[in-house]
């Protein structure tokens, strides 16, 4: 069915378009877009209004949403796609977004296979299949993270399965290689996180590997000429995997 998709997607283009002013104040919001050629920011452009017209917001608890919310979180939720396409999303289609952090029953057995339940506070999630969950609060002021790209990448990595870190890769890319340098990058980043010194990432990255992955793929965005001087290799294969180069495009 995909010329039906493709048909679909090429009349939403030529229909209707994102509000010159809306989008001005949407970008100048997201500081990590500067240096976008202007090619790339017409095709993230595109993108934004074909993910606007085939995914359903939803405000958790009558949370009202305006077209500047719903706009940022496409804009973000696309820059990891840019070059992988709109494809990638389809599998899910739905968007909640709660006005603040929110709790969610946790599970978990211990070592002893005793299972502990208990309520844990979230600024996002994501699961196979499942709707992206978004907190509002933490989207916007959240300074040291951006939990839209962080969702979406585990999104990304949900497309062979259980988020573990290893995504489907391109042909031409290495899994092994792959597999190496994001066990290098956790394991040390780990320790450090073990031994409570300060860590340029959110500690957060050490909870799994997933979770480096989505960390790290927040910083590859926002600050990629740092993550390519911390982690060189992990940007490799990050820009690989993105077909991005973020560091090329943004100012040190
Ligand atoms: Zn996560």
């Amino acid at each position: 069915m995909g010329w039906l998709k493709n048909w679909r997607r090429r009349r939403v283009l030529a229909r209707h378009r994102i509000d010159d002013r809306l989008w001005i104040a949407v970008v100048a919001g997201l500081p990590f877009l500067r240096g976008l050629p202007a090619h790339e920011m017409r095709r993230l452009r595109e993108l934004a209004l074909l993910f606007l017209a085939e995914k359903q917001f939803t405000g958790a608890h009558g949370f009202a949403l305006d077209d500047a919310m719903r706009l940022s979180v496409a804009v973000q939720a696309c820059l990891p796609v840019l070059n992988l396409g709109l494809d990638r999303y389809d599998e899910w289609s739905e968007i909640v977004v709660h006005p603040g952090d929110f709790k969610v029953q946790v599970a978990e057995t211990d070592d002893h296979g005793v299972v502990h339940e208990f309520d844990d506070e979230r600024a996002g999630e994501s699961w196979p299949g499942g709707p992206v969950v978004l907190s509002w609060d933490a989207a916007v002021n959240a300074p040291d993270m951006n939990v839209v790209i962080h969702e979406f990448a585990h999104k990304l990595d949900m497309a062979n399965g259980e988020a573990d870190g290893m995504p489907p890769l391109h042909s031409g890319m290495d899994r092994r290689a792959w597999a190496q340098t994001f066990r290098v990058a956790y394991e040390g980043f780990c320790d450090v996180v073990d031994r409570e010194k300060e860590t340029w990432l959110d500690p957060y990255a050490a909870e799994a590997p997933a979770e480096f992955f989505a960390v790290i793929s927040e910083a590859f965005f926002e600050a990629p000429n740092e993550t390519q001087r911390r982690y060189p290799d992990v940007y490799e294969q990050l820009r690989l995997f993105y077909r991005q180069d973020p560091a090329a495009r943004l100012p040190a």
